[in-house]
């Protein structure tokens, strides 16, 4: 362990949060930490706008009424407000809301889940029957029995733009990020935490804030949560229509018994129609992923599946990148102070669903590590809770 550091002989740097990681949820703290005057430092171990984490494929569907847990959705009302916010300060269009269609049978716990959060959290949403779905979006094969529900203020984050604009504004607030830069270690006592980099870096820093997507699995594992990371394919399509423009079709998720996950996708923005299985590939380490692209094993099945929903819509293959999920056991996200470290905060795990958070994930974990607590409602993606699950089958 090369993490002893001698600053006052100036090895090193002192400065407030190192944060590493710059995905989309580290530049979003980076941003937050320095917007509230912190001097920060962020490292990321590729270049600046690289493919291989989770933060990219240019599109996120983002959604309130939140079928996962109405927990939620106090969270996600308050990541609308700092999309927005980062749309002023950056000057970038990052939210597009054109609309959310969950479709499925009546008793689709998506459905349900969809239902419960909107009348918990008084959300806006229209339920179209059978008919009213049909014709809505005349080109949909339905069916039968299968019901919408549409969520006008759904639609999508564009994830390049976003991550770009949280590294931009974090920079004109002085932020310092470094790319090219792995952390290979770091050390915390009861003053700050000592890192170490890759190519010898070293920093010392009040707190340091961990968001290496699905390169977590070594940290969340010392800190007892189990995480996996799972290979998941976006594939893009050219339609036959024009039944599919953004201006005339919402982003979409389908709960249908034939399928082996929910399909979900995007109408066409201007780079064809993009759809993908949610939660379904195989588990692999994130240096192992297979990134190359097989037709048969990871195109046919969600064209089969895209034109059995949207005719004409998979008329034919654009492209397609393989990215991947960071799945905890309960698919909740763990947003917590490393357990033994007030000094260490983890932003982890987010199974698949995290992107429309990362306003707000920023907002949260420099409330952890600038002051030590938030005032969100987070109890429910604390790191403890699987601890207190192993704990309780073992008193079984
Ligand atoms: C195909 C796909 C579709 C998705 N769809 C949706 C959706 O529709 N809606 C939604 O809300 N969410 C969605 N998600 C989830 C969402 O994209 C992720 O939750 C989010 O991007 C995670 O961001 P992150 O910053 O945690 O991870 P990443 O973007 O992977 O960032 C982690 C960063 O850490 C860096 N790093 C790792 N190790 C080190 C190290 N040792 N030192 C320095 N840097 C390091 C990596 O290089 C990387 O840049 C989807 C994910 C995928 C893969």
């Amino acid at each position: 362990l090369k993490s002893v550091i001698d600053v006052e002989n100036g090895e090193g740097m002192e400065v407030d949060i190192v944060v590493a990681g710059l995905g989309a949820m580290g530049s979003s703290v980076a941003m937050h930490c320095s917007l509230r005057g912190a001097r920060v430092r962020g490292f990321d171990r590729f270049e600046r706008g690289h493919a291989y984490g989770s933060s990219n494929g240019k599109s996120r569907i983002i959604r309130q009424a939140y079928y996962e847990d109405a927990a939620y959705v106090p969270l996600l009302l308050r990541a609308y407000e700092l999309w927005e916010d980062l749309e002023r300060r950056s000057g970038e269009r990052i939210l597009h809301l054109l609309g959310l269609l969950l479709a499925g049978k009546e008793d689709s716990p998506i459905l349900q889940g969809a239902l419960a959060a909107a009348r918990q959290h008084a959300l806006h949403i229209e339920a179209l029957d059978n008919r009213a779905m049909h014709a809505r979006y005349p080109t949909l094969r339905l069916q039968p029995g299968e019901v919408g529900l549409l969520e006008p203020r759904g639609g999508l984050v564009v994830p390049e733009t976003a991550v770009r604009a949280f590294q931009s504004v974090a920079v004109g607030a002085g932020a310092e990020l470094h790319f090219g830069t792995a952390m290979t270690d770091w050390r915390a006592d009861g003053d700050g935490v000592d890192v170490t980099f890759a190519d010898g870096e070293r920093a010392r820093a009040d707190a340091l804030v961990l968001a290496l997507g699905p390169w977590s699995g070594a940290t969340l594992d010392c800190a007892g949560v189990p995480m996996h990371a799972q290979r998941n394919v976006q594939v893009w399509f050219s339609p036959a229509t024009d039944a599919y423009e953004a201006s005339r079709f919402p982003a979409f998720l389908l709960d249908r018994a034939s399928l082996p996950v929910p399909l979900y996708g995007f109408p066409d923005l201007g780079d064809g129609v993009k759809a993908a299985f949610h939660g379904y590939g195989i588990v692999a380490g994130p240096d192992e992923l297979e990134r190359s692209i097989d037709e048969e094993r990871d195109v046919a099945p969600v064209a089969r599946a895209l034109e059995a929903w949207m005719p004409g819509a998979a008329a034919s293959y654009r492209e397609a990148k393989a990215c991947m999920y960071s799945v905890t056991p309960d698919e909740n996200f763990v947003i917590d102070r490393y357990p033994g470290k007030s000094n260490v905060v983890v932003c982890a795990g987010f199974s698949g669903h995290g992107f429309k958070f990362a306003s707000v994930v920023g907002e949260i974990a420099a409330d952890l590590a600038l002051d030590g607590a938030t005032r969100h409602r987070i109890d429910f993606l604390r790191a403890g809770r699987f601890a207190r699950e192993r704990d309780a089958a073992g008193d079984r």
